[in-house]
């Protein structure tokens, strides 16, 4: 096989980009240059577990079984006729089809059939690139060895999890998809999606086109399905959409109520213009604001998350705009995680003595649906402060609501960093410019792991400084809110 035609070949490690973006997978293949390489400390983060899983893995079937490391297609294919027992990062090579696949075990099973198998650091195996890459394994296996067995997950948590004939219609599909893409010669032609492209490493080479072009779903609000809808009633850029009478547009996918058009019209003047423009009054509740934000670790390795820092900010006076003193809960690791638990459902206990007419303001759904998972968690669904939290006259309130239901922005995303750091919004900029929810579980991390005093202390100090900014974005986001859109 000629390198030409093994930089052809189908690889099951390319069901990440391609489950992401079919444009990223192409790019991935054959860009004549380099991605981005933002040094991301999360992903590395990311990285270097999913390593210490899979060696973890590789420890626990070494202690019953003969292992070896296959160094090649043939070399794979040796240890297979030799049957040996366990072999670790085989390859699998199916000219034919043009495919290959890295499987990090390959385990010989009572009944003389090879089994593939990989260590995952997710929770689940339900996951889009896992079912693809464990069903082109069980392909590639099927057609060169006859095994019929399905692939087995050693998942993040300890658990393993069986994949079968299930995946097959999507590995099929990306198979069928990848062989085209890899075909093509032309860049396929896609969307920009913000959450999507926001993180890609290809970012700088795609946005300024689909600017040039005036794409449509670089506004928020607008999604591929309602840009294609608009397209085919004539409105294609930006400028054009802006120019329109929203009673003029269509129904079209996801843009069919009349205050969604016209939120979309005013999105592409506010984009084109950087005006801000408020339809309806911005309605904020009256009473003693605690802002309120926390800070949690998914990568616990048990499936669930452990919230380590319950942060707030309570006011000077009641009623005052003015910065109060900095409140938390913290604990070291997740052993504590219910003590941690406990002594926010105190600290809110407090709170509500304290202000009669207390608003616990938070922003997005995040801080309300883990209060909810955590009752679950503990069975405390029941529980009097719970109820009170969740009930009818909840102290919560998410301060992204008012914001959608009256503002149009020129933003792309409504975060709290991008309305809050924006220079003509709330202009809040955080003590850490580099901060943010990934790093904050990157420091988390690593203050688990450190062993220096000193150290240690400094890392939960950045933390807890972070967190402070975060609940002090919300305030001097409700002050904005109070000073420029309420009636009163
Ligand atoms: S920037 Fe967006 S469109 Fe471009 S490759 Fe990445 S995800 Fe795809």
């Amino acid at each position: 096989m000629t390198a030409s035609e093994r930089k052809k070949l189908i690889r099951p490690s390319d069901a990440n980009s391609w489950s992401l973006c079919t444009r990223r997978v192409w790019l991935d293949n054959k860009a004549q240059f380099k991605p981005d390489s933002n040094e991301d400390a999360f992903e590395q983060m990311v990285i270097d577990l999913g390593v210490n899983h899979e060696q973890a893995v590789l420890q626990a079937i070494s202690k019953t079984h003969s292992v070896k490391t296959a160094t090649s297609p043939d070399d794979t294919n040796r240890l297979m006729s030799e049957r040996c027992p366990v072999i670790y990062q085989a390859q699998l090579l199916d000219e034919d089809h043009g495919i290959v696949g890295f499987p990090d075990f390959l385990i010989l099973s009572d009944s003389g059939e090879y089994q593939a198998a990989d260590a995952k650091l997710s929770q689940n195996e339900s996951k889009k690139p896992i079912q693809v890459q464990l069903g082109v394994y069980r392909r590639l296996l099927r057609k060169m060895h006859g095994s019929q067995l399905p692939a087995l997950v050693f998942l993040g948590n300890g658990e393993h999890a069986e994949i079968g004939d299930e995946a097959n219609p999507l590995s099929n599909q990306f198979i069928t998809e990848m062989r085209k893409l890899l075909a093509d010669e032309e860049e396929p032609l896609v969307r920009y999606g913000h959450s999507k492209c926001r993180a890609c490493p290809y970012n700088v080479h795609c946005k300024p086109q689909f600017q040039v072009n005036g794409e449509l779903t670089l506004l928020y609000g607008v999604q591929e399905q309602a840009a294609a809808g608009l397209e085919n009633a004539g409105i294609k850029t930006i400028s054009q959409l802006a120019d329109t009478d929203p009673n003029a547009i269509p129904d079209v996918p996801y843009l069919k109520k009349q205050d969604k058009k016209q939120r979309a019209v005013l999105q592409a003047k506010s984009y084109l213009t950087g005006e801000i423009f408020q339809h309806t009054a911005t309605m904020l509740p009256e009473g003693q604001w605690v802002h309120f934000d926390i800070e949690d670790n998914p990568l616990t390795g048990t499936g669930q998350k452990h919230v380590y820092l319950w942060g707030f900010l309570t006011p000077v006076s009641p009623g005052s705009l003015e910065q109060g003193s900095f409140e938390y809960v913290w604990t070291d690791t997740s052993d504590e995680d219910q003590q941690g638990w406990l002594q926010f459902l105190a600290k809110v206990e407090q709170y509500k003595q304290q202000y009669p007419q207390l608003i616990l303001s938070h922003y997005s759904n995040h801080e309300k649906s883990t209060i909810q998972s955590y009752a679950k968690r503990y069975g405390m669904e029941e529980n009097e402060t719970v109820n009170y939290l969740l009930g009818t006259d909840s102290p919560l309130f998410d301060l992204q609501k008012p914001v959608l239901a009256s503002l149009v922005l020129p933003l792309q995303g409504y975060g709290l960093k991008d309305i809050c750091k924006h220079p003509d919004l709330v202009n809040f900029q955080w003590q850490d410019e580099g901060s943010g929810s990934q790093w904050s579980v990157v420091q988390f991390n690593r203050f688990i792991g450190e062993t220096n005093p000193a150290t240690k202390q400094r890392l939960k100090d950045e933390i807890l400084g972070y967190n402070k900014d975060d609940v002090t974005a919300t305030l001097r986001l409700e002050e904005w809110l109070r000073v420029n859109y309420t009636a009163g």
